[in-house]
């Protein structure tokens, strides 16, 4: 076995070391070191001078980027206030394209084999079951909407960053960030009042809906905050078909949405104070794991960066959750920022993303404004819409790749 160690220099410094057992070549392409021997070949890629990176938030936008950039041979450092992970879950749904990014660091395997498979979404009006609509597309395995509780994707992409050798710093929060000409400056705060002042070519403001990396470099958020109050309930239950998504329409506009997490769980949301007091069948609780109230904005950053801070996920688009589109945006966010981190060009993001959080953000506006109309025209028109959906592939296959986001 030998040892060798290579120092080049590009842009910025690398140093590599490696241990193979034949001759070694080194090139260098751009910005990113390739070291061949006869017998292996390392690639590691720092992105143009990218070297240092801070991924604030371990939400599922902020895993992924760090994720993805692990992966790839660019480890950043991962900080997340909370001092352990979240048992509570928020998303459900997860769409093909999430899967699709989650191939490469096989967090999709590991998904598949515990995620639900959604067979279809049961509407109803009041108690009444008005059209049961399939959520198999004809394109197959790829194509399915898939159900797995938020905390449950956000271990498992955790399992998969620690295996690529970055850990989560939990209980460290980012208390203000500094931004000099090429670099920025992050003031971190752990739990006992320990203070570090670090430096970092980039900084990913993955931090969620009250984003402080936002907030501290001014960044606007533009939209609105709607007036109602909405609630959440994470519960265990027995005897309800976990294998359907099931819409409840009622009076007043009132709506309630239980979406399976596990063979036993289901998350209830309604736009009433009590979730699961406002479905109006019966439903056996065995467990309440916790419960919440929320209310809805509708908001986008018009910047996605500030020099070389850039925003992903909630913390640079909000939306209502009617459709289970904001943590599959974040995740698209985050895998085409760490790709852009990787290959050095940065430029395209914030017009890129931009256009995808405003079609998403317009898509659930949308479906909110339907699921929540009082108008009985509108409310007779859905109905007549869902049954015809329920009766005809043919009608329902383009408007399911849609909602599926297949292309
Ligand atoms: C009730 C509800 C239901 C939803 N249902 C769905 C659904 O069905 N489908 C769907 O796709 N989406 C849904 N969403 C949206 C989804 O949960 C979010 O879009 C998703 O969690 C966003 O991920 P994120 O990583 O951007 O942010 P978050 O998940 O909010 O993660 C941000 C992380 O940053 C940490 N943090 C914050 N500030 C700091 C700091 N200063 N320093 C260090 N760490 C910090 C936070 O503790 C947090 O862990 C729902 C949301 C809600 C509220």
């Amino acid at each position: 076995m030998t040892s060798v160690s290579v120092s080049v220099s590009v842009s910025v410094s690398v140093s590599v070391s490696v241990s193979v057992s034949v001759s070694v070549s080194v090139s260098v392409a751009g910005s990113s070191i390739r070291v061949s021997t006869g017998a292996c070949r390392v690639e590691i890629s720092r992105g143009k001078g990218m070297q240092r990176v801070l991924v604030v938030g371990a939400g599922p936008a902020g895993l992924t980027v760090a994720l993805e950039l692990a992966r790839q041979g660019l480890k950043p450092d991962i900080i997340e206030k909370n001092p352990v992970g979240s048992t509570f879950s928020r998303a459900v749904g997860l769409l093909p394209s999430s899967m699709q990014i989650f191939e490469a660091s096989g967090v999709a395997e590991t998904i598949r084999r515990e995620a639900i498979v959604f067979e279809a979404a049961v509407f109803h009006v009041d108690a009444k079951q008005t059209a049961r609509v399939s959520l198999l597309a004809e394109s197959g395995q790829k194509s399915m909407l898939l159900g797995l509780a938020q905390d449950r994707t956000e271990a498992i992409l955790k399992t998969a960053l620690q295996n690529a050798g970055v850990t989560v710093g939990h209980g460290v929060e980012l208390v203000s960030l500094d931004l000099k000409k090429s670099h920025a400056i992050a003031t971190l705060c752990s739990g006992e009042g320990g203070r570090e002042v670090r430096e970092y070519d980039l900084v990913v403001g993955a931090d969620g809906v009250r984003s402080n990396v936002r907030r501290s470099l001014g960044m606007a958020f533009e939209g609105f905050d709607l007036p109602e109050l909405w609630s959440i309930a994470d519960i265990d239950v027995e005897g309800w078909d976990t294998s359907v998504f099931s819409v409840f329409r009622m009076s007043g506009g009132r709506v309630a949405v239980v979406a399976p997490l596990e063979k036993n769980r289901v998350r209830v949301i309604a736009n009433t104070e009590d979730a699961v007091k406002s479905l109006p069948v019966p439903i056996t609780v065995t467990r309440t794991r916790r419960t919440a109230t929320f209310r809805i904005s509708v908001r986008q950053v018009p910047q996605y960066n500030h020099g070389p801070v850039y925003l992903v996920g909630d913390a640079a688009h909000c939306h209502s959750p009617v459709g289970g589109r904001g943590m599959n945006l974040g995740i698209s966010d985050a895998a085409d920022l760490a790709r852009r981190i990787i290959e050095g060009d940065l430029e395209g993001y914030g017009v890129t993303r931009h256009a995808a959080g405003r079609d998403t953000i317009k898509f659930s506006e949308r479906a909110r404004r339907a699921m929540t109309t009082r108008s009985p025209v509108v409310r007779f028109v859905l109905s007549t819409m869902l049954k015809l959906l329920e009766r005809h592939d043919r009608l329902r296959e383009p408007l399911l790749r849609r909602l599926l986001e297949l292309r």
